[in-house]
Order: structure tokens, then sequence, then C-alpha cells
């Protein structure tokens, strides 16, 4: 097997190759396990019969747990994105690394051919996998945030780049990013001064730094009453640094996200656009921690996991083909 782009710099102790996947998850049971242990820890959930925490153990051959009380069952499953569905719990597991691993993304292609499953269950298992990995709600900070526009479905090139009135196909996408941190990519509605700015409001730290180009729509930053400060590198002029001031990060991140969605997903419709947006920040996010983005991953599935869903497994039958 290969994983593809696989990095070969990050350190020994965050290394998670795919023999340490298959020593952690050899089976389903395995997996749900760890997903107990992430949902209810130690076995200790509230059980809707007792109405108090209990104590639940492993019931055999199904993927639920019993109260050790009343019996009452739970269900690690019920809430999160493997409910309802018939596709293995380690086939999910599997997935989820994939998609941590990778830098430039893994297409629904290369799981079907890889696991036996049908491309329409492995795109659907990477888009309820996508649907975990938001963070929009994140503010960025530090000495300088860089702020840029790019255009999906299309090219653009400095100067000449900004599509023209009534040009539809391409979907402008804003992103801002740390120097050296965090990166926050949106697919905008338009590339109105009042749309980028609500942005700016929106993840960017008061009194923050702000590079950008020399585009109009950016001339309100420095009038904000959040007090933000704004350097603007002229790329029309074919100026791309002047000592710090560029927009060099963001432009990297667009790279990666344009080979990855060029190279792996060949093309993505603009209603799924975001999500796929969303996989490629949350790996940049991480991307000095190696094997910790795939934790990160199975964490989330715990963290979004419905509210009291649990008890969903008194009402129906917990899926068993997946065991
Ligand atoms: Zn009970």
């Amino acid at each position: 097997m290969v994983i593809m782009n696989r990095r070969q710099t990050i350190p020994k102790h965050l290394r998670y190759t795919i023999m340490d996947f298959n020593r952690q998850f050899p089976d389903d049971d395995a997996c749900l396990e760890h997903l107990k242990e992430q949902r209810f820890p130690g076995g200790v959930a509230f059980c809707e019969k007792c109405k108090q925490e209990q104590k639940h153990h492993r019931v055999k051959g199904r993927p639920v747990y019993g109260c050790d009380v009343c019996l009452n069952q739970i269900s690690p499953m019920a809430g999160t994105i493997f409910e309802h569905s018939s596709t293995s719990l380690r086939l999910w597991y599997y997935a989820m690394y994939l998609m941590a691993s990778t830098r430039c993304g893994i297409s629904a292609k290369q799981i079907q051919r890889e696991t036996g499953v049908t491309y329409k269950t492995a795109w659907r298992m990477f888009r309820q996998i996508r649907s975990l990995l938001s963070e929009s709600d994140m503010q960025l900070e530090g000495e300088a945030v860089e702020m840029d526009e790019t255009y999906y479905g299309g090219t653009r090139k400095y100067g000449a780049g900004r599509p023209m009135r009534g040009d539809r196909k391409k979907t402008p996408i804003v992103g801002m990013a740390e120097r050296k941190g965090r990166v926050v990519a949106l697919v905008a509605p338009d590339i109105k001064g009042s749309t980028l700015l609500g942005y700016v409001r929106e993840h960017i730290l008061p009194k923050t730094m702000i590079f950008t180009d020399e585009y109009v729509s950016y001339d309100g930053i420095k009038h904000m009453p959040a007090g933000y400060r704004h350097r603007r590198i002229k790329h029309s002029a074919h100026v791309y640094v002047r000592g710090n001031v560029h927009t060099n990060t963001i432009e990297g991140f667009w790279s990666l996200v344009k080979r990855g969605i060029g190279g792996v997903y060949h093309q993505v419709s603009q209603k799924y656009l975001q999500s796929y947006l969303n996989e490629y920040s949350f790996r940049y996010n991480r991307r000095d921690q190696g094997n910790l983005i795939f934790t990160s991953v199975l964490r989330r599935v715990a963290e979004l996991a419905a509210p009291h869903a649990e008890g969903l497994a008194q009402m129906k039958p917990a899926p068993t083909d997946a065991f």
C-alpha cells in the first residue's frame, strides 16, 4: 500500500504508520472500544433508566454496551457519523487515517481500490468525515495575518486574474493566515469590501497587523474600529515581497489546495468546496503534529456526536451488519 505524499520530516515520536494503525485497530472491536472510551471513558455514561451515571460493559456479539445495574444498552455509534452506516467501523477508521495522513488529500477512488467498497460508499464516507473538520469559529492572531482571495474554477494570475463582471464560473475563496501558524479559508459569496471586512472582524483579533495586496476591497481595514493595522503589497507592479510585507504564506496554502484538488479530486462542485477547504485547513493547521492529526479527527467524531444520542440505542436496533 502506498500512502501518497506522506511527509518524512515528522519527528519519530509523532510518526504513525499503517503498521501502527493496524496494531492499534486490528478489527471492528478495537475501533468500537476506542470510540466507547472517547465518548464514555471507562464505560461510565448516563443511564436513561437508572437516571444516573453508571458503568457499562460490552455486550457480547453486539456493538453496544450494557448498564452494569439495569442492563439498559447504549451504543457508542449513536449520534456519530457511523450511525446508520453499514460500512464496518474499521473501514471508517481506516478512511479517517488516510485522510489524516496525506498532505494533498485522498480520493474516494483510492479507498474503493484498496478496500472494495463501492465508489458511492467511499465518497459518502469522505463527505461525512469532512463534515467533522470545520473550524469556522477560529480567530487568528500573532505578529501578522495575511489575507488574500483566490478563485476556484479558473486560474488567476497577478494583475489579471480577478474575474470580470458576469463571470459566474469562478467561485471566490477568501483566506487568512498567520505567519507560520494557522489558516482560515472560506468560500465567499463575493469579494466586496463589506464581505471581506466582515471576515476580518470575525476571524482576526483586533489590533493585528494585516497584509494584503492592493485590491480596493481591503481599503476599509485601517478604518475599522478594532484598530487593525494594514500594509499592502503592490502585486500589480510585480512587487511580491517588501521586507516583511508579503502574502506568501496564504499563497502557499492556495497552491497546496489547488494542487490537491486538481491532482487528487480533479473537480469539486461548488456545493462541497467549503468542506474540501475545511479538510485542507484542518491538516494544514496541524501540519507539524504528525500522528496527532489522526487523533484530532478521531476526537472530533466524539465531540460532534449528538448529545444524549446514546439513548437512541434503546429505541432502534443498532446496526449489527458491521460486526
Ligand atoms: Zn442502568
